[in-house]
């Protein structure tokens, strides 16, 4: 099957062919941690962990690897932190990790109420400050920075190609970007790749002096690391192409020349709320716990999320929640009862899919098997997309969810004995996996007073997670 996706760097949609066929490689730009996802959150999430599964299903389970990175050191991470310690007067440096711990777990729990499997690798930045540090270190080698009052600065004059990737003139980006005005930039496009800490921010010691690095370095660095300086696929919100992303690239460009970076660039649209913007001062800031606690389940969440084209804008409104829930209820009654197990996805479905991502003509395709009465191939097609799961709590699907990442690291590593036992004890307590070229899948199954089930579930994954953690130490 031929996968086609629209390139953003080049406007144009393009058949998508790996550098290596036997390790595809993602990278999308994940969270910074300080507040609960909203829906503007979730979307990138959703779309990026459906092209995941399809990325999967094409090139093998073990072949794809996706990256979505934490930024867990950011000003409002320590702004939030301030505002808190004025009333708890902890210091600042243990307030920043509880909150980014916290929503961390936050986000993981939600992500997992939205049906999201868990990336391969989900790097924290404050892992990888040392090699931000090379980074910049090998920036000022080559010319392309400058150091300028305890700040390194990356040098925009320096790279003629610069605003190339959000395809924008210097007289554009200047009136796009909102550009802080400091004294210490030559240009007023430069932009930071490190900056001075005094004591009470969180800081790193380097050749510039203790400080903490910028936004933009992150991604750079963590994606050299875990993908490589070439990779496949760059995702993340079209509000990211302009400047984040522009950075991203130049920095990546000037201190790996020989490299490419990524070779296809995608973007999904924003959201609107009822026609307008999300904005603190509308107040229409929709986080996905707050619906998900007004009873709108997370697949209805899903649904209306990919009811609209990854690249188009999204508005979401009480009607469209309304029409996803009731789709997903007679989906629901056309199925009960099936186990989709023996069955794969239908090609139409992926045809769909492998077409851009195109969503909506894929739930046509589930609407059409609806009315035709395919039950089972209904229902494996709406599990590919992440519909139709289970019905276990938030919390419990996390753990799930780990468990099974835990399995997957097992059998990349070749531990299928570990493999085999978390299957056969997570099947003891009605948690059937199945493995299968697009990756591994759960359903859940009934097995007695549903009360005890869960019980019996939760003490499995806990002895699962303690299990496999040990077992891939050796
Ligand atoms: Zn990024």
């Amino acid at each position: 099957m031929k996968i086609s996706l629209w390139n953003s760097r080049t406007g144009r949609k393009e058949t998508f062919t790996p550098l290596q066929p036997e390790r595809v490689r993602m990278y999308v730009c994940g969270p910074t941690v300080y507040d609960r996802a909203h829906i503007g959150n979730a979307r990138p999430v959703v779309v990026f962990d459906l092209l995941f599964s399809l990325l999967r299903h094409q090139y093998g389970q073990q072949q794809v690897v996706y990256v979505r990175n934490i930024t867990d050191i950011d000003d409002k991470i320590n702004a939030r932190a301030l505002e808190l310690n004025n009333s708890l007067g902890a210091s600042l440096l243990d307030t920043i990790r509880s909150i980014t711990d916290e929503t961390i777990d936050w986000f993981h729990e939600d992500m997992a109420a939205l049906g999201v499997l868990p990336p391969t690798h989900e790097p924290r930045a404050t892992d990888y400050v040392r090699e931000m540090v090379d980074m910049i270190g090998e920036l000022l080698a080559r010319r392309h920075a400058y150091v300028r009052e305890g700040h390194v600065l990356f040098d925009t004059r320096s790279y003629p190609e610069y605003g190339s990737l959000a395809r924008r003139s210097p007289r554009d980006m200047r009136a796009g970007a909102r550009v802080e005005v400091a004294p210490y930039k030559t240009s007023e496009l430069d932009f930071v790749l490190w900056k001075p800490s005094d004591d009470t921010l969180p800081g790193w010691e380097s050749p510039w002096g203790r400080g903490r690095p910028g936004w933009h370095i992150e991604c750079s660095a963590m994606s050299s690391r875990l993908l490589g300086t070439s990779f496949d696929i760059h995702g993340g919100g079209s509000d990211l192409l302009f400047p984040h992303h522009e950075n991203e690239a130049a920095q990546s460009a000037c201190a790996h020349p020989e490299a490419e970076f990524a070779r296809l660039w995608m973007h999904n649209g924003m959201i609107r709320v009822n026609g307008q913007k999300m904005s603190k001062s509308l107040e229409n800031f929709l986080t996905v716990r707050q619906l998900l606690e007004q009873g709108i389940a997370g697949e209805t969440i899903r649904l209306v999320l990919l009811g609209t084209h990854y690249r188009q804008q999204l508005d979401w409104t009480d009607r469209r929640v309304e029409e996803a829930r009731s789709i997903l209820g007679e989906w629901r009654h056309i199925t009960a009862g099936i186990d989709e197990s023996d069955r794969n996805c239908h090609r139409e479905v992926l045809e769909q899919l492998a077409d851009d991502l195109n969503t909506p003509g894929a739930i046509s395709v589930l609407h059409r098997l609806a009315a035709d009465g395919s039950a089972a191939e209904l229902k494996a097609s709406a599990v590919f997309m992440g519909l139709l799961g289970d019905d276990l709590s938030d919390q419990l699907r996390k753990s799930v969810m780990e468990v099974m990442r835990l399995r997957d690291q097992a059998r990349n590593q070749r531990n299928f004995d570990l493999s085999d036992r978390i299957r056969n004890q997570l099947g003891d307590v009605g948690i059937i996996v199945r493995d299968s070229k697009a990756g591994s899948r759960y359903h859940f199954q009934p097995v007695g007073a549903r009360d005890a089930q869960m019980i019996a579930i939760d003490t499995t994954l806990g002895e699962l997670t303690r299990m496999a953690k040990v077992g891939m130490q050796h």
